[in-house]
């Protein structure tokens, strides 16, 4: 039972402040999340890993009510789907990451309140362990 992330690379693993992995265009300088070998706005192939900040504001979100397509979706389905909240997060001025959000209430969220990145339990694998993903949380 011990702890696995979702896919490597996606978020510093281990790690007591975990962060996410993007990648950064040494040309332009625009970032990205997840990592992408080839950059968006100059097609650059010179991207490097960039860590991004833990931190960031809430920029529009919703709930999740019923289990997404599967692929890529590998969570929960029938009657242990339990609705999640998803959104967009802007960290650091640099990019907005779509992501979990550890609150299901719409209504309990604001825009541009701060949000801050936390690693959830997603599901068992195979073998029993546990599968980390990110998710962000209104920080304290
Ligand atoms: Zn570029």
């Amino acid at each position: 039972m011990a702890p696995v992330p979702v896919a490597e690379g996606i978020f510093t693993w281990p790690s007591d402040e975990p962060q996410l992995i993007g990648s950064r265009c040494t040309s332009c300088q625009i970032v990205t999340f997840p990592v992408q070998a080839s950059c968006p706005r100059c097609a650059s192939t010179k991207m490097e890993a960039h860590l991004l900040a833990r931190r960031g504001r809430l920029w529009a979100w919703t709930t999740q009510e019923f289990p997404p397509p599967s692929p890529p979706y590998a969570g929960p389905t029938g009657d242990a789907f339990v609705p999640f909240g998803v959104g967009y997060v802007e960290l650091g001025g640099e990019v907005r990451v779509e992501t979990r959000l550890t609150v299901a209430d719409p209504e309990a969220l604001t825009e541009g309140m701060e949000m801050e990145l936390v690693l959830v339990p997603f599901r068992a694998d195979e073998d029993g362990d546990e599968v980390m993903t990110f998710a962000f949380r209104p920080a304290d």
